[in-house]
């Protein structure tokens, strides 16, 4: 099966200059403007808020257009990481040739990677006029996001490829498993019509979902359909390009998310793969929709507990859940929750078996609860 080679084949292709989640425009620069322009035609279509060049690669000759887009949050770069994986796989496909040359010569792939650079400097969501660019889609008032809509209407893609990341506390359903990747195939409108467009995404996320069961079983999740008028999916999807919102998570022990951008590259390519065999059109929807529903906040990156928490000189046991939070630089730990986490899970859980810490509250930085009880090989 064409992911399982994807997968297994995958070190080969594997971008080595993108190994973290904070690179920044001038780190995938030179990745861009010094490729293999007989694969790949690069064109700068228009420059950030900032001024930082954005870049189209297009590659392919079929009749299939197909356009995707990644980072248009600034710190969701996992899916600009998988871009140059699959740049580099075009190139060199090595034993996958013949797959390679279905793709292109069925497809027209035009990519466009980092769409918020300015975002990205930041390591921040919003692009440097502080709009969050996926509540600017009828507005068009960030470059980034006219760019994006500009091309999208120039192009008029068959599909549409909307890549982000999302919170790594989601779960797939009320579960303790991660959604390490989950899917959606956004509505047009409130009411959350189906039409040919939006069957096509969806059938086209079942392959996808197909091919990740083997290596992410039990941790693929379905994202809420709920219409956003303001959103890119949303609006991309009305003006009839089947859209596909891919959101990636987290994975246990993947803080830079190297798995689950390798997770991506496999969907992606895996998709591209069935549109020019044309093989998913006799999906069913039932299938897409019996995908779990993603549950928010569900998870933490750490619990410990029955703690015996001491505050004002009274005692009382109380579990406490960590998150992390990305600053431009760092991850800082802190107090997310304090009490009965019972239906709650974590990445890393200990039981502190009433063992006391004192006077702690929400939003408490947690970094030194982590050293001691999680980075400690004798924690307790
Ligand atoms: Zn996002």
């Amino acid at each position: 099966m064409f992911a399982n080679q994807l997968f297994e084949n995958y070190e080969n292709f594997k971008e080595p200059k993108l190994l973290n989640r904070r690179f920044k425009h001038k780190d995938i620069l030179p990745l861009m403007v010094n490729r293999n322009t007989d694969i790949f035609k690069i064109t700068k279509i228009g420059k950030s808020f900032e001024d930082r060049e954005i870049f189209m690669l297009k590659t392919g000759r079929g009749k299939r257009k197909i356009l995707l887009w990644s980072q248009m949050h600034g710190n969701e770069s996992t899916a600009t990481k998988a871009f140059f994986d699959i740049f580099n796989f075009f190139e060199n496909p090595g034993i996958l040739q013949k797959e390679t040359t279905e793709i292109i010569n069925s497809c027209t792939l035009y990519f466009i990677p980092m769409l918020n650079p300015d975002g990205a400097e930041r390591f921040q969501r919003r692009n440097a006029q502080d709009i969050d660019i996926n509540r600017d889609a009828l507005r068009l008032q960030s470059p980034e996001g006219h760019l994006l809509m500009k091309y999208r209407d120039i192009i008029n893609p068959e599909f549409g490829f909307n890549l982000h990341d999302q919170d790594i506390w989601y779960s797939a359903g009320r579960t303790k498993f991660p959604a390490t990747i989950s899917f959606l195939a956004p509505a047009f409108d409130s009411g959350k019509t189906m039409n040919q467009s939006r069957k096509k995404s969806m059938q086209l996320i079942v392959k996808m979902t197909e091919a990740l069961q083997n290596f992410i079983p039990h941790q693929i999740g379905r994202y809420s359909d709920d219409f956003m008028e303001t959103a890119f999916g949303d609006n991309i999807q009305k003006k009839g390009t089947s859209t596909i919102l891919i959101e990636s998570g987290g994975f246990i022990g993947d803080i830079e998310k190297q798995v689950v951008r390798k997770l991506n590259f496999t969907a992606i390519l895996q998709a591209l793969y069935s549109v020019s065999k044309n093989n998913f059109e006799k999906k069913s929807v039932s299938d897409y929709e019996s995908v779990p529903l993603n549950k928010k906040n569900i998870l933490f990156d750490f619990i410990l507990k029955n703690v015996a928490i001491t505050k004002n000189g009274k005692t009382y046991t109380a579990d406490i859940g960590i998150r992390s939070r990305s600053l431009t630089e760092k991850d800082i730990y802190e107090v997310g929750d304090i009490g009965d986490l019972s239906q709650n899970f974590a990445y890393f859980e200990i039981n502190l078996n009433h063992k006391q810490i004192n006077d702690i509250s929400i939003g408490q930085n947690a970094d030194y609860l982590i050293d001691k009880y999680f980075n400690n090989p004798n924690p307790v």
